[in-house]
């Protein structure tokens, strides 16, 4: 039987640590937490899974969940438009059904009940923070290594990528809160969908459902560029105080989702989280001091910023292709060249996924904020950047090039106009309206907030996060300074 070592018990850990347990390999499973504190401490993300993510923990049967989380059926973006005297208004606002459901399970439930399966279905977790020595002297009593922990330290045996790692400073400050109370979404109240709010200048808002210890719950998630007017969470613990710096922040710039807010309670003790960390792409071969390697898995190869929702899928992703590369090698030895191609055949996935990401943090370009524009009017344009989410290997088509783009919208506008939907669309007037003046220039998703027009966000600090080489950009020496 062939044994397998895998440090980890995150997302892509627990479920190749599964997989492989049930197609009959012994697997030690390392994790520095036991089940009772990861279900007992904080949060950890916000863990939007799409419909191939989730698929691949169906195959497994791990979706012990499924019946009890809140389904997401679509995924809306909103701009904030430049600030008049009566605050933010909305500049553009849609939503896009999703070709299949969304869901989101707290990973203090699930990363604790996965572990529970694992060991009463016989498998080994030994609770311990491995360090390099640890893996040094472990690698020799298995076949195979793997190395699932994260963001953590162990990702400094794998060599940073430069190639495909554009950033060396995190992009973004992320703060989470989970909470009960939030109220009913207006535009499509019986549509579960994520929200995703662009604030230029300042960050994105993202909302979501989810299920977390306390049963249905949503998520309030500030994106706040460093430096920046929502850059407002470091050094805070208490989560009274994460809470309501929050809401004062939806307050200003996005009172559309604040007026949903105003009665919000957090779920538990442990419902928040702020951190922020640089993207970055290793080699996926570690090489340990006494010449044994390991293989990387997940975000301790390919870490991007939570801005396109991607890690946990990324994970899950990661997980079923490197289950498959497992069994397919048999019993023949796994050297360095097969760890290679199997990171590679992740790669095709990834790539997308960091791709887009990246983009989605670069100064935006107008053919994306006209993108996000057309959403209003067009739905067909809406769709596919809903169901970019599941797969973001569409992106490829229309999102990078402003030609690509601009066929795009031709091809959709045509389409539209076949249908009737544009004049339809058109109809509603103001979301319409409002989409086609207030975005123009800069908005972009989520790289809009890079490139505000002159104080466009009315924060009198407008352009500070705009150049990292002005130095604003915080954190520039730690590439995770906190996530909990
Ligand atoms: C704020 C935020 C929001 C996010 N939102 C989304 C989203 O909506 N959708 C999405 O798809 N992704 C999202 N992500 C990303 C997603 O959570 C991660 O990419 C995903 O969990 C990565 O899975 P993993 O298995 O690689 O690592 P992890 O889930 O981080 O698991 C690693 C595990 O290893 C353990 N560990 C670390 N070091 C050691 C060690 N030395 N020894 C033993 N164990 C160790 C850790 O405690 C942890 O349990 C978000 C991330 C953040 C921070």
């Amino acid at each position: 039987m062939r044994t397998i070592l895998i440090v980890g018990a995150g997302q892509s850990g627990l479920q190749l640590a599964l997989g492989l347990q049930s197609q009959g390999y012994e697997i030690t499973l390392m994790s520095n937490r036991t089940a009772d504190e990861i279900r007992g401490g904080r949060v950890m993300s916000t863990q939007c899974m799409f419909r191939t993510a989730l698929g691949h923990e169906r195959d497994l049967g791990l979706n012990f969940w499924e019946e009890l989380a809140p389904r997401v059926e679509g995924l809306g973006i909103s701009v904030a438009g430049p600030p008049t005297p009566q605050g933010h208004p909305r500049a553009v606002d849609w939503v896009g059904r999703l070709d299949g459901w969304a869901q989101s399970v707290d990973q203090r439930i699930k990363m604790a009940g996965w572990m529970e399966a694992f060991e009463q279905r016989g498998g080994q977790v030994v609770i311990h923070g491995a360090a390099v020595s640890d893996l040094d002297f472990l690698t020799r009593r298995y076949d195979l290594a793997l190395v699932a922990a994260g963001k953590g330290e162990l990702g400094s045996l794998f060599g940073r990528d430069a190639a495909r790692s554009p950033y060396d400073t995190p992009r973004r400050s992320l703060a989470v809160a989970y909470v009960h109370g939030l109220g009913p979404r207006p535009e499509h109240p019986d549509v579960e969908a994520v929200r995703c709010n662009i604030v230029p200048g300042v960050g994105e808002l993202f909302v979501m459902p989810a299920l977390t210890l306390t049963g249905r719950a949503d998520i309030l998630f500030w994106e706040c560029v460093p430096g920046g007017p929502a850059d407002v969470f470091r050094g805070i613990t208490d989560p009274s105080e994460h809470l309501e710096r929050t809401l004062e922040l939806m307050e200003r710039f996005t009172p559309w989702e604040y007026a949903r807010a105003t009665k919000v309670e957090l779920t538990d003790a442990g419902a928040t989280l702020t951190g922020g960390y640089t993207p970055t792409v290793r080699d996926p071969v570690g090489r340990l001091p006494g010449g044994g390697l390991v293989l990387g898995v997940a975000d301790v190869v390919v870490a991007n910023d939570p801005i396109t929702g991607q890690g946990s899928n990324s994970a899950a992703k990661c997980a079923a292709v490197y289950l498959e590369s497992i069994l397919e090698h048999g019993d023949r030895p796994f050297d360095e060249e097969w760890m290679r191609t199997t990171f590679d055949r992740y790669w095709q996935t990834a790539r997308h996924v960091t791709k887009w990401t990246n983009t989605m943090l670069a100064p935006p370009r107008e053919h994306l904020a006209d993108l996000l524009r057309a959403g209003v009017t067009l739905p067909v344009v809406a769709h596919r950047i809903a169901n970019g989410f599941d797969d973001p290997s569409g992106f490829e088509d229309f999102l990078y090039e402003p030609e690509k783009a601009a066929a795009f919208l031709e091809e959709a506008r045509a389409e539209a106009e076949r249908d009737g939907d544009a004049a339809e669309a058109e109809g509603d007037g103001d979301a319409a309206g409002a989409g086609r003046e207030g975005a123009a220039g800069n908005a972009g998703p989520g790289g809009g907030v890079g490139e505000a027009g002159p104080d466009d966000d009315d924060d009198g600090d407008a352009d500070g996060d705009r150049d990292d080489d002005d130095g604003v950009v915080a954190g520039k020496a730690a590439a995770v300074w906190s996530l909990g």
